[in-house]
């Protein structure tokens, strides 16, 4: 019996080549870090990733995960749809995301007290841009929909290497997009068009879309609908002369 089981046990252990801290360091090592990462808000929903003072072994409520593909943050109930919503607009499945919680820090704990005690720990408040909030992270695989997300590596592991903490490190202290700019951007990345730059709501509803007009001429023949922004142009343009669709 003992025997067997130990046959299993290294027959199960064999085909398995990385551990989660070496996908951890690969995840990483391709990463090209943008300038800006949202990671305020999610991009559905306005979830944040701000909680109170947690209570002693308690999980954080609210967090967020930055989309390690597009810098795009998103709520956990939101995942899925980003992962769906992308696999359709991208060439890759965003599957691969640093989980945030900022933690309020309590009134009374201060540095030197973490610089004595919780080594990792002081290394997670230099990387948050806030003294007042403790950054807890968690780089997670998304696996597929009610599948548990694999936790690759977590801010609390005791043997990060320098490599994987310092990319990181350059996404928490990332230039932060606030939710306009962030939203502009999305709607850039994945659709740009000029109609949208200078698009503006219609104020009489009733007269919202004529579909017999181009929305900047006179020209009522040969007329273009953009599917990007729904702009109705006429065709000038797409003949080589300077048309509006
Ligand atoms: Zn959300
Ligand atoms: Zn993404
Ligand atoms: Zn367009
Ligand atoms: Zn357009
Ligand atoms: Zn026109």
């Amino acid at each position: 019996m003992a025997v067997e089981m130990t046959g299993k046990f290294i027959q199960k252990e064999s085909p398995k080549s990385f551990s989660h801290s070496e996908m951890a360091e690969a995840v990483l090592e391709t990463l090209t870090l943008p300038a800006v990462v949202s990671k305020d808000e999610c991009i559905y929903c306005f979830e944040s990733p701000y909680n109170e003072p947690l209570a002693l072994n308690a999980s954080p409520k609210h967090s967020l995960n930055i989309c390690l593909n597009c810098f795009q943050a998103t709520c956990n109930r939101h995942v899925p749809l980003h992962t769906r919503v992308t696999e359709y607009a991208c060439d890759t499945i965003h599957s691969n995301y640093l989980t945030i919680a900022k933690v309020e820090k309590p009134k009374q704990e201060n540095v030197e007290e973490n610089n004595n005690n919780k080594k990792i720990k002081l290394q997670v408040i230099e990387t948050s841009e806030d003294d007042t909030h403790n950054t807890i992270w968690s780089l997670q695989r998304f696996n597929g929909e009610n599948v548990p997300r694999t936790v690759l590596l977590k801010s609390t592991d005791p043997d990060i290497s320098s490599t994987a903490l310092e990319k990181i490190e350059k996404i928490l202290k990332a230039k932060s997009q606030d939710f306009e700019d962030k939203k502009n951007s999305w709607v850039l990345e994945i659709s740009t068009c000029p109609h949208t730059e200078n698009f503006q709501i219609p104020s009489k509803p009733e007269n919202t879309v004529n579909l017999n007009q181009c929305s900047s001429c006179d020209l009522t023949q040969n007329l273009w609908l953009c599917l990007h922004c729904g702009n109705i142009g006429c065709g000038r343009e797409q003949i080589g002369i300077d048309g509006h669709s």
